[in-house]
């Protein structure tokens, strides 16, 4: 591969039926990355164990296939082998800056001296880090590791929402990059994969914007480079909430069980987009037709200002436009 060129990834948490405000961005993604001609990674974050739930895989491959979105090569799955993301715990904690966090989480909130911040949020408390100095190397993977982290800004830029502020050290503090369940926390795991599959874009939904100035620091602190940004504003239930597993009628497999075709799912999102007047029925080549990377920017900045909602009466709305 040329050194010039640029991939992205499409990154589901195999968790559960994705819904409409996930195949939105993925869209997305996809359109973007075939304008652009970047290779598309399928990368399945089946880390969060927790989460993961069996079957979810596969549900996941045919959601994205059912609307038309397709990707380079085969899929990588994070579970298959730990090694890198250990190899980047041990460098780390090589340069004194990982402790071994054995705290409860009641433990941490009752310590913390500014806790909940709007999102609910603790800080982990500095006054809770082991006396100095850290261990060098990793005793147990079996335990859960904090990274140091000041207070400091870190600025995100990012293409479609602009620049953004964050201070991870006071918004978080120390961040867990490993759990006891042996496997890496999200935060690592994500920059780990980006760095060594070449991630140059990633696109994804805006509420991991203040991830993004996490994980900025931590690819600082391996040494590899981050990522350009682009963040997709979520898509609401009419309950003002997220979409999420909990609005159960939005999932795209109880839509296409219910009879919607995918072109009206697709035609949903154009809409919400901007990219045509009002919901119709369209193939997934006439959306990225239309999903040209200056209309995608021309209509990020508005979805974040009026989010879209997606609300109980859609899905029979939908099942007619077929
Ligand atoms: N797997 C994450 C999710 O489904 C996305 C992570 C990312 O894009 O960085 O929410």
């Amino acid at each position: 591969m040329p050194a010039a060129a640029r991939t992205t990834r499409l990154a589901p948490t195999p968790s559960g039926a994705l819904h409409v405000g996930n195949a939105r961005t993925f869209l997305v993604n996809w359109a973007l990355a075939r304008h652009e001609g970047w290779r598309i990674v399928l990368r399945l974050e089946d880390l969060d164990l927790g989460r993961v739930k069996a079957g979810a895989h596969e549900a996941a491959l045919q959601d994205l296939a059912w609307i038309g979105v397709d990707w380079d090569g085969t899929p990588e799955v994070q579970s298959r082998d730990l090694t890198p993301y250990r190899e980047a715990l041990a460098r780390l904690a090589t340069d004194g800056r990982v402790f071994r966090c054995d705290r409860s989480r009641t433990e941490i909130r009752n310590a913390a001296s500014a806790p909940h911040a709007d999102d609910g949020e603790t800080r982990y408390p500095p006054e809770l880090r082991p006396p100095r100095p850290w261990p060098t190397g990793i005793a147990t993977w079996d335990a859960n590791h904090r990274l140091l982290v000041e207070p400091a800004p870190e600025v995100v830029h990012d293409e479609f929402l602009g620049t953004h502020a964050f201070d991870p050290g006071l918004e978080a503090g120390d961040l867990v990059v490993w759990t006891k369940l042996g496997v890496p926390a999200y935060q690592l795991a994500v920059v780990v994969d980006d760095a060594r599959q070449g991630v140059s874009d990633v696109v994804r939904g805006d509420d991991l914007l203040a991830s993004a100035a996490r994980q900025q620091l931590i690819a600082r602190h391996l040494g590899v480079p981050h990522a350009r940004w682009w963040h997709v504003p979520l898509v609401y239930g009419d309950d003002g909430k997220r979409l999420a597993k909990r609005h159960g009628a939005h999932s795209l497999a109880q839509l296409r069980a219910d009879g919607v075709p995918a072109a009206a799912v697709i035609g949903w999102c154009a809409a919400s987009l901007g990219l045509i007047d009002r919901p119709r029925a369209l193939e997934p080549r006439e959306f990225l037709a239309r999903a040209t990377p200056d209309a995608l920017r021309a209509a990020m900045p508005a979805l974040r200002a009026r989010p879209s909602v997606f609300g109980a009466d859609d899905p029979r709305s939908l099942g007619s436009l077929g």
